[in-house]
Parts: C-alpha cells; structure tokens; sequence
C-alpha cells in the first residue's frame, strides 16, 4: 500500500452507496484509474466542485489492495469554465473524453496522450476557436498517436499524390482521401482536404485561427468518423449531452 501524487483530468464520475462518488481519471503519470471519492455527495464536502467531469486536477492518491484507488486530497489546476457553461463546448470535451476513456489503457502511463488532451481542452476554453475544429484536430492528433491517421496526401487506391490528381472522396477504411478517378467513399471538398492535410502536418494552429472556417462542420465529420472506425463505436457525446447530465445530480 501507497501514497503518490499526480496530475489527471476527470473523464467521467458516478455514484457509490449513500456519500461517495467513483472517479474515473486520465492520469499523467498512471494511465486510467479508477479512484473513489469519499463523503463527497454530503453536503459539507469541500472537494465535490473540483471533481467535476472535464477538470484538470492534482491529487494525492492512496492504493490498497483493491481495484479502487482513494483521494485524500485534490487541488484544481484548471476547471475549464468557459467549456463547462457552453453546451457546445461542454459536448465537444466530453467526446474528447470519450475517445480517450477508450484509448488510455488502465494504470499504465501514456503522458503523451494526456498532454494532448490537457492541450485540447486549453484550446477548447479559448473562445475564439471553433468548437467543431478543436475537436477533429484533437480526433486527427489522437489518430497519430496510435499510429492510423487518415492520409489526405494521395489516393488511398492509386497512391497517385494531391498535385496529379483531385482528391474527392473520402473513406477512412480504405486509409483516408480517394481521387475522383478511383471513385470510392463519401464525397468531400477541396477545402476540407487541404485543412485536414494541413492539420495532420503541423498546422493546426493555423487552421484554428480561421474563425468562422467555411467548412468547420464538415472537418468535424470526416475525423469523427474516422475516430468512430477506429475505435470501433459510436461516440454518444456529441448526439446526446446525456454523460454529463448523468453524472451531475
Ligand atoms: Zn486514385
């Protein structure tokens, strides 16, 4: 049995018995954990804010025997306020977190993809950039980091690149952009494709400073998509706002 301290962004939280709650993190430095919160549905708690789904926290954890770890102490590093009081945002970041509740595997450390998910949220606060474009860019970085992003380079069927031929369908399946010759997949426009190319080389700063971009919606689409496949499930999130509302009372 020990004490450790880390930093984690609560992914999801549910209750346990009459005053205690289970919290579901992204940890820093431990992968996913499942943790218990004690007391914190009485009305006295003082930590019952700070464990809301979405905020990025530092805790001290302790670990028994079992599966459940149990927080001792916890302090905000960042609540994300202008993502909780948006309902846009607030559904964009809990697809966010339901990507990564299914990619971070339990208590093994991933710092590369929690720092990509802290990073997004940041990017999700600032209300300057569009929603729908913080999350394909999120969906897209995520897709690297496992090693199967979409290309929007070439031809997914000929291989034939962006400069010989148009790039006018889409199918993730197949590997990402398909030319109007080899005819396969979803349509999709000359604008998203040099967005989403731009994005997964580097760009996606770029890209978020285009505010309103002409085809944000469209983007969001064809990397949700693609995350959707690779994950083999829909992602609830982002159709119904239900998590959050689940997890609130
Ligand atoms: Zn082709």
């Amino acid at each position: 049995m020990s004490a450790y301290k880390t930093k984690a962004i609560v992914l999801r939280t549910y209750k346990l018995g009459e005053a205690d709650r289970i919290i579901v993190l992204a940890s820093k430095d431990n992968g996913k954990i499942r943790t218990v919160a004690k007391g914190i549905r009485k009305t006295t708690s003082r930590i019952s804010g700070r464990l809301e789904p979405l905020s990025e926290v530092s805790l001290q954890l302790w670990k028994g025997k079992g599966d459940l770890q149990t927080i001792n102490q916890v302090e905000t590093i960042n609540s994300f306020r202008c993502v909780k009081t948006d309902l846009e945002r607030l559904n964009t970041g809990l697809a966010m977190a339901e990507a990564i509740d299914q990619l971070l595997q339990d208590e093994n450390p991933q710092e590369d993809m929690y720092t990509m998910f802290s990073k997004a949220l940041q990017w999700l606060d600032n209300k300057t950039h569009d929603p729908s474009l913080v999350l394909a860019g999120f969906y897209l970085k995520l897709l690297t980091l496992e090693g199967t992003s979409p290309t929007a380079t070439s031809c997914s069927i000929c291989n034939l690149g962006y400069n010989e031929v148009d790039l006018t369908y889409f199918d993730y399946k197949k590997g990402g952009t398909i030319c109007s010759g080899c005819y396969e997949g979803e349509p999709i426009s000359q604008n998203a494709v040099t967005a989403i190319r731009a994005m997964l080389n580097g760009g996606l700063g770029k890209i978020l400073s285009i505010s309103p971009h002409p085809c944000s919606r469209e983007i969001e689409h064809f990397a949700t998509i693609s995350m959707e496949t690779h994950l083999d499930r829909r992602l609830k999130s982002m159709r119904t706002g239900k998590i959050y509302l689940s997890t609130t009372s």
